[in-house]
């Protein structure tokens, strides 16, 4: 039988819908002025410039805005930390999204930590990341955080289970993992010098592919009943994890696309009506 699909696109639309009857709540405790998301990029990335739009996009459609922040290739740290600083100060804006990753001249890790916790809606801080880790109230890193909704959204058990990551990045791999330990999963985190990568997959009750590359996780190493959750989205329309093969024998997985993605906005999206329900003391 095939598994069921983890659908994000039906949830974040389900989700925006929510968020809108709160937008226009914080509107009218705020004179009719709309929350607004600060997207930050830099640099002429085709797909960073895609991603930002969408962001944007997704925040009209729920009544907020977003404040486009477009600096050239050539931007320096320095330049970018002052960026950063205007906004944390602009009580207008409610959160900041500088979106990864940023030109290779520019220290991005030094960068993210610029940005106020309080208008860290994507996740990105060490302090955020810490609090989140040790169960404490944190905006956790969207696309982390986007995924775990979805899996409890489709009541996917995580308790005792085996969940394998596949990926260890800051914005991903890391904070996936943590939130499935603090949800109670047994956790194996794998990265590019992991030896034997195909026999830890194969005993995953939990596959997560955060790797980046196409179909790189073969489903010849994937278990009957596994649940799937691939991060990746590569042409072709094809994830980090070679899907179509365990469709038909997996307990669950997300497509590609119309799995994670959504749900990496919606987080963003939902964190942000957040903060700014925050700022303006509605619970
Ligand atoms: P990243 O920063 O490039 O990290 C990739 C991770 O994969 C690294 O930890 C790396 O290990 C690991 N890796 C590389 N080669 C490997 C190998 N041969 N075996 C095992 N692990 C290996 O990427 P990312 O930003 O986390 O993104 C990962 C994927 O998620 C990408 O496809 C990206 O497009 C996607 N993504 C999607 C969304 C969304 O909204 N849907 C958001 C963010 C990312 P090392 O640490 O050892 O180098």
């Amino acid at each position: 039988m095939a598994g069921i699909v983890l659908d994000g696109k039906a949830l974040s639309q389900a989700i925006e819908a929510e968020l809108s009857a709160r937008v226009a709540k914080i509107r009218e405790r705020a004179g009719g002025r709309p929350p607004i998301l600060a997207t930050v990029l830099v640099g002429d990335d085709p797909a960073s410039a895609t991603y930002v739009k969408m962001k944007g996009s997704a925040c009209r459609r729920v009544g907020m805005e977003s404040l486009k922040v477009v600096l050239p290739q050539a931007t320096s740290t320095a330049e970018l930390c002052a960026r950063i600083d205007e906004l944390n100060a602009n009580p207008e804006v409610q959160g900041i999204l500088l979106q990864h990753p940023v030109p290779k001249q520019i220290d991005e890790r030094s960068c993210f930590e610029r940005i106020a916790l309080s208008k860290d809606v994507d996740g990105v801080t060490m302090l955020g990341f810490g609090r989140m880790a040790m169960g404490e109230p944190a905006y956790g890193s969207a696309t982390p955080a986007g995924i775990m909704r979805l899996l409890a959204h489709y009541g996917i058990p995580l308790e005792g289970r085996h969940a394998v990551v596949v990926g260890r990045s800051p914005i991903l791999g890391k904070p996936v993992a943590m939130m499935l330990l603090n949800a109670h999963a047994t956790v194996t985190i794998c990265h590019s010098k992991t030896q034997g990568l195909p026999e830890i997959v194969k005993v995953a009750d939990v596959i997560v592919g955060a790797v980046g590359k196409p179909e790189f996780i073969k489903a010849a190493s994937i278990r009957d009943g596994a649940v799937v959750v691939d991060a990746g989205f590569h042409p072709g329309n094809v994830g980090d994890i070679e899907l179509a093969p365990v469709i038909g024998r997996c307990a669950a997985y997300t497509p590609v696309p119309g799995g994670v993605g959504p749900m990496t906005i919606a987080t963003l999206i939902s964190q942000t009506v957040a903060a700014a329900e925050a700022s303006f003391g509605i619970s």
